[in-house]
């Protein structure tokens, strides 16, 4: 499938999980992908960059998008976790979250904004969670970081539709990242703990994170070309149960 011909991605939180599947799967479909990350790894076009940090995501983008020559899609996927009720966080917790799962998508778009409207096909994805409306037990923080981003994503659908940047988000429901396997490790048997999270998936089985990354790549693509302020869920049925 070839339908990402020519285009110029970024993507934040690239080099693991969901990213890292996202960054493949682009290049795949034809795209120049460059990705954003605290340690980009071996990507083939990587930039270090912390997305709490405004003057580092500035340099960043500058960068990725002189190499690529400009910029048509940024995917918006670097995040953090927090467990726990909102008697469990500290204010510095919130903080934190808060200006890496929400603020830095909002440094990165504003820094990709310029580039992004000189794009015939300019897309943004946001990696969103089913976690902003399923109401999670244990996710107080964490939830209304993803609440915000899902906000954020309608919001500037709006703002920006009729500049020809469309903005989408996923939400993923469990996926089998890194991420999931740090949970699962701290467990005092992680094969067992890995077994009863399958066991709650409707499906029997954690979402992968490439099937994630053909939802991004889907709103991301011209083939999407009329859907802008969209979550597309991409988890196994867990939503609303
Ligand atoms: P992961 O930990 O495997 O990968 C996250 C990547 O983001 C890492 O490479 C990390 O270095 C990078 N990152 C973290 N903080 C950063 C920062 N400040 N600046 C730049 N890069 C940073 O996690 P994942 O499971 O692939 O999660 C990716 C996204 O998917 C997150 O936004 C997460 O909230 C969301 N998500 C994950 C799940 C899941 O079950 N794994 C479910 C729903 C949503």
């Amino acid at each position: 499938m070839t339908d990402l011909q020519g285009l110029r991605a970024i993507v934040t939180g690239g080099a693991s999980g969901i990213g890292l599947a996202t960054a493949r799967l682009l290049a795949e479909r034809g795209a120049r992908v460059a990705v954003l990350d605290l340690d980009p790894g071996d990507a083939p076009l990587g930039f270090t960059a912390d997305v709490s940090d405004d003057a580092s995501v500035r340099a960043a983008v500058a960068a990725a998008a002189g190499a690529l020559g400009g910029i048509d899609v940024l995917v918006n996927n670097a995040g953090i976790g927090a467990a726990g009720t909102v008697a469990d966080n500290d204010d510095a917790q919130w903080h934190r979250v808060l200006d890496v799962n929400v603020l830095g998508i909002v440094r990165t778009t504003r820094a990709a904004l310029p580039h992004l409207r000189a794009s015939a096909h300019a897309a943004i994805v946001n990696t969103c969670s089913i976690a902003a409306t399923a109401g999670l037990p244990q996710r107080a923080l964490y939830s209304a970081s993803k609440g915000a981003v899902l906000s954020l994503t309608l919001a500037m659908a709006a703002d920006h539709v009729r500049e020809g940047i469309r903005v989408n988000c996923v939400n993923p429901g469990t996926v089998d990242t890194p991420w999931v396997g740090r949970l699962l490790d701290a467990a005092d048997d992680p094969a067992a703990e890995r077994a009863a999270l399958n066991a709650r998936q409707p499906t029997g089985r954690l979402v992968s994170a490439q099937e994630v990354a053909a939802a991004i790549a889907y709103l991301a693509s011209p083939a999407a070309a009329s859907t802008t302020g969209t979550a597309l869920a991409v988890d196994g049925g867990m939503q609303g149960l």
